[in-house]
């Protein structure tokens, strides 16, 4: 429905969703509903075929019309009135059935302000910080039973004459529509509704659903199948609008950041006993390995963690490497783990003795060579083999 002249920036603080179903006993769907924000309006037809259905579209599209452009629920009544008076007069001009009428409940959020004007047992509820209240009075027969303390608002739900409505467009030209504003906080989230919701299921149950449906559109779903799961007995039109926030999401969310600061922390705490584990290890840590072409004795371990060494080098021996045999070099180039900095430089003092001992053995055959060595030309020394009779030989004498 195309109404231009109510502003575009009303629409920004309110989310809304809205439908109507037949339900599971009716033939046909009597109910229309207008939510074009900021107006918002259910009206629940009756006078069967082709007159419920025709009464509640003549009532909207005049409450549509008649709306005013300020937020002033007099006039928001007074354009109820007048969709009274557009239905008796549809029926003079012969359009729809003699009798055919409605109810209308009709609201207009605009800032922090809520105008409501109604007749007939089509309700508003808003709900605000977790509980449920009723916004309209029914003008019915039974509520009036609940008000004289005959009957409690939930038999009123399934009392034989709770289809009596004791006001309604459609019936005279002399009629009242109630109208009142009330205030509207962020988070606030207001439904309007047809009877066939609230005959078919609870207030209570209204509330649990408005409580857990994050969305408008999710809320206004399981309210139209929880009527059809009780019997579906009535046509159900449901409005659902949400003032900034939706509550219910704000309370997903804070349940969702609760959850997800949980595993930070969580997160957190392994990573702060994985960082002390591992300097533990890294301050208990010993290796062996090269620097400068000198054994070395590293403390921490051989390895690096995000661009960082695990290690440092804190001692530089004056072994070299190129003395050690290929096999511990090699090991060394990998880095020789040790217990302690002590095992470490035991270590690096078992490759000193082990060089001076090579250095013993290569010095022993260097003497044992030059002792054999004869001091004559190449000729003689297939004789050199032989002992010598004199035993002069040179390495004789250079010993
Ligand atoms: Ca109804």
């Amino acid at each position: 429905m195309d109404i231009p002249r109510l502003k575009k920036k009303h629409q920004d603080q309110l989310t809304w969703f809205a439908r109507t179903d037949v339900g599971l006993q009716r033939p046909h769907n009597e109910d229309s509903y207008v939510d074009v924000p900021p107006l918002f309006a259910v009206c629940d037809g009756m006078g069967g075929h082709e007159a419920g259905e025709i009464a509640s579209a003549i009532a909207i599209d005049t409450i549509v019309e008649q709306a005013p452009d300020t937020l002033d629920d007099e006039a928001l009544g007074k354009a109820i009135e007048a969709a009274n008076m557009a239905i008796l007069t549809a029926v003079e001009q012969g359009v729809g059935k003699a009798g055919m009428g409605c109810t209308a409940t009709a609201v207009m959020i605009i800032d922090e302000k809520m105008a409501v004007a109604h007749v007939g047992d089509s309700r508003c509820y808003l709900l605000r910080a977790g509980s449920l209240v009723r916004v309209t009075h029914d003008h019915s027969y039974v509520e009036e039973l609940v008000d004289a303390g005959e009957i409690t608002a939930d038999e009123a739900r399934t009392h034989p004459a709770r289809s009596i409505i004791t006001r309604a467009l459609g019936s005279e030209s002399d009629l009242y529509a109630d109208h009142f504003t009330i205030d509207i906080e962020k988070g606030d989230r207001v439904i309007l509704c047809s009877d066939g919701l609230n005959s078919m299921i609870s207030d209570e149950f209204i509330e649990d659903l408005a409580l857990t449906s994050p969305t408008p559109k999710e809320c206004t779903d399981r309210l139209i199948a929880a009527a059809l799961a009780a019997g579906g007995h009535d046509n159900v039109t449901v409005v659902v609008v949400d003032v900034e926030r939706d509550v219910v999401a704000e309370l997903h969310d804070r349940i969702f950041a609760r959850g997800l600061r949980r595993g930070l922390v969580a997160v957190l705490g392994v990573l702060i006993v994985a960082a002390f584990a591992l300097n533990f290890i890294i301050s208990n840590s010993w290796f062996l390995g090269i620097d400068s072409g000198r054994v070395a004795i590293y403390h921490g371990i051989n390895a690096s963690f995000i661009g960082r060494d695990l290690y440092e080098l804190v001692e530089r021996t004056e072994v070299d490497v190129r003395k050690l045999p290929d096999a511990t070099r090699k090991s060394l180039e990998e880095g020789i783990a040790t217990a302690s900095r002590e095992e470490a430089r035991s270590t690096v003092d078992s490759y000193v003795s082990q060089i001076v001992v090579e250095n013993t053995k290569t010095a022993e055959t260097a003497d044992a060579a030059a002792n054999a060595k004869p001091d004559t030309g190449a000729a003689e020394s297939k004789d050199s083999a032989k002992p010598s009779s004199g035993g002069d030989t040179k390495g004789g004498d250079a010993s």
